[in-house]
């Protein structure tokens, strides 16, 4: 290994809703001088894609992170595409000020999604945020249909209603609501086109994709817009990360997608990073041998991957 690294260590942990179509959520794990990183590409990603969840992993146990501007990190709870009682018993036990719900699945019908906001709204109360997050599910009449009715109930942006960025754009010039992209970015250059197409106001971002807290920086500063910062339903370790760039933004208007503990049915450290008063605390948790243990894999294939993904940035 390079600069110091740890061989890799591989772990798979068993979720707690099925996610991407997974029900275990796989990674390795590299301590380097500054810390613990995490390399948690998805399955179906290549060396060339895995590059850059490489280069923030690297960054994590290399160098670490840059200062944070904040000590906490206001976050979301999530509700899926449940009926409106287990939706409200959701937003009830998440204790943040802040509900993103799922809406546009496949085989409900457009009173499903009205019934679960209206429940999230009343569960939530008049001074909680409520956003949407279609995935992009609609066609544009569909979403510009849609956001009319769901914003009855005071919705504070409507995250990825369509799949390109043209129908975002016609989104956004229809309706009132402001429109955030999340599926439309998947690397550093997405955002500069999502601003230029004006097909959002907000920008999601995650650091893995990015390639590491720094290169996420240079992005949201580039791009302009205000960042929401999403997981990709990592561990602690990956958290951490997470929770460094939203603590590093100048500017942090929005509550970030962070709060994804909940997913995983357990974590390789003591102490996870779960919101406590709808905020995560900015710390780096420290992982604990007997917990990694528990969930660990054989390393081989992870290592493969690790070693493929890292001749493709270098190479
Ligand atoms: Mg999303």
């Amino acid at each position: 290994m390079e600069e110091g690294l740890s061989a890799a260590r591989a772990f798979s942990v068993p979720m707690t809703t099925r996610f991407r179509g997974v029900t275990a959520r796989e990674g390795a794990l590299v301590r380097g001088p500054a810390g613990w990183g995490e390399f948690s590409p998805f399955a179906e990603y290549g060396p060339r894609e895995c590059a850059r969840w490489w280069a923030a992993c690297r960054e994590a146990a290399a160098v670490g992170w840059p200062d944070p501007v904040r000590a906490a990190v206001p976050v979301n709870t999530t509700v899926p595409a449940v009926g409106p009682e287990q939706a409200a018993r959701i937003v009830a036990a998440g204790g943040c000020g802040t509900a993103k719900v799922k809406v546009a699945e496949k085989g409900q019908d457009p009173a499903e999604d009205e019934d679960r906001v209206a429940a999230v709204r009343e569960a939530i109360g008049p001074g909680g945020r409520v956003r949407v997050d279609a995935n992009g599910g609609w066609d544009v009449e569909t979403a510009v249909r849609m956001v009319r009715r769901l914003d009855r109930y005071s919705l504070e942006y409507v995250e990825q209603p369509c799949a390109t960025l043209a129908e975002l754009a016609e989104v956004r010039r229809r309706v009132d609501v402001p429109v955030a992209a999340d599926e439309s970015i998947r690397r550093a250059e997405d955002p500069l086109k999502v601003r230029a197409a004006g097909a959002a106001d907000i920008v999601v971002l995650k650091v893995q994709p990015l390639g590491g807290v720094r290169p996420a920086l240079r992005v949201a500063e580039a791009c302009g817009l205000p960042v929401v910062v999403s997981s990709a339903v990592e561990t602690s370790v990956g958290l951490a990360a997470g929770v460094a760039l939203a603590a590093a933004l100048p500017e942090l208007p929005y509550a970030c997608g962070l709060a994804t503990m909940a997913l995983l049915s357990a974590d390789v450290c003591d102490d996870p990073l779960v919101p406590v008063n709808g905020a995560l605390p900015v710390r780096r948790p420290e992982v604990s041998e007997a917990l990694l243990a528990a969930v660990e894999i054989p390393p081989e294939g992870w290592r493969a991957r690790l070693a493929a993904a890292r001749g493709a940035l270098d190479g």
